[in-house]
């Protein structure tokens, strides 16, 4: 049976993943930070062999990964949030950036023990890209990034080539932004999403920061399967995973108030300067035509769907609580 260990197992992606690999029948061991992420990993798939761990301890992970020697490795864990990277950049390279060499080079000394192959799935960002000049962005464009999760991720994504070069398959994804109802509220789709939902209960005020900035949101299970596809793809590669599509910041508030009935959305939202980023990327929109081409993988959820989804499930959930 094929052993897979996903590392960031507790998160929106590392979830969906989990669920996905066992459905498939794989043996699935899952990477948790503490004993909270553990026991909510353990409540929504409980035949994920849960480990507790610090994803930067990079010796500790090389002496979990020998243990379990996977065939596949999902390296989806690390700081993933652009906003906490501003003040938190020690931590987003330690963990994201060396957490995920460690990882590779885990991988690479189970290889040489075991004499049998493992693969990797790194897990990349657009935000490797930074303020691009060119659109949409491609597995070509230069890696420039304007964050420090940008720099941790393009660390980690040039350390994969390098990686491949020495005879470990390791594949990444440039992951667009991709959302769901189980992003947390620190991004802002779900940060809308769950405004929309209160405020058309109970009125009230939403902050953001900046309105303008343009991102190709995409559904996250599609994402999900993109990473399957490319860790099954018989050459190790990168793959830009994208919907091509850009929508700003007040687009996505608009859909979402519209969702629960309120047209007027700008009575309903200020701007807090203090939520504006140092520097952030304008627009990000990204070209998925070789993971089209070689992994046959298509975005399934258009713009509007996607919001309306998670507007629906915060308009449950806060049925649910009341
Ligand atoms: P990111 O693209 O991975 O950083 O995902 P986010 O959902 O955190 O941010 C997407 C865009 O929304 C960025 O350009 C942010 O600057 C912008 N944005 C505007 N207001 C907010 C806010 O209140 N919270 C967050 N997280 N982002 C905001």
């Amino acid at each position: 049976m094929t052993v897979a260990f996903v590392t960031g197992a507790a998160g929106q992606d590392g979830s969906l993943l989990c669920e996905r690999l066992l459905a498939d029948g794989l043996v699935v061991h899952g990477l948790a930070f503490n004993q909270t992420e553990a026991d909510a990993i353990k409540e929504s798939s409980p035949d994920v062999v849960v480990h507790v761990g610090d994803l930067g301890d990079t010796e500790a992970m090389a002496q979990l990964v020998t243990w379990i020697a996977p065939d596949q490795i999902f390296n989806l864990g690390g700081i993933s949030s652009v906003a906490f990277s501003w003040d938190n950049p020690l931590e987003t390279g330690r963990v994201t950036g060396l957490g995920a060499v460690g990882m590779f080079e885990a991988a690479r000394r189970c290889q040489e023990q075991t004499r049998r192959p493992v693969r990797v799935l790194q897990a990349s960002s657009a935000e490797i890209f930074g303020q691009p000049e060119q659109a949409p962005q491609d597995e070509a464009t230069p890696i420039r990034p304007v964050s420090p999760y940008g720099v941790a991720k393009a660390y980690a994504h040039q350390s994969a080539s390098l990686c491949r070069s020495r005879g470990l398959f390791v594949a990444t994804v440039i992951l667009f932004n991709h959302e769901s109802p189980r992003r947390p509220p620190t991004f802002v789709t779900r940060k809308i999403t769950s405004s929309a939902a209160r405020i058309a209960r109970q009125g009230g005020m939403l902050s953001l920061g900046n309105l303008d900035a343009r991102r190709d949101w995409g559904w996250a299970p599609d994402y999900v399967d993109a990473m399957v596809r490319a860790i099954r793809h018989e050459e190790p590669d990168d793959f830009v995973v994208a919907t091509g599509e850009t929508h700003s910041v007040a687009d996505f508030v608009a859909a979402a108030f519209a969702r629960v009935g309120i047209e007027d959305w700008p009575q309903h939202v200020q701007v807090d300067p203090a939520l504006v980023r140092p520097v952030d990327a304008t627009e990000q929109r990204g070209d998925a035509s070789k993971a089209k081409r070689l992994l046959g993988w298509e975005p399934s959820v258009a713009f509007d769907e996607l919001v309306g989804r998670m507007v629906d499930a915060d308009v449950a959930l806060l049925e649910r609580l009341r």
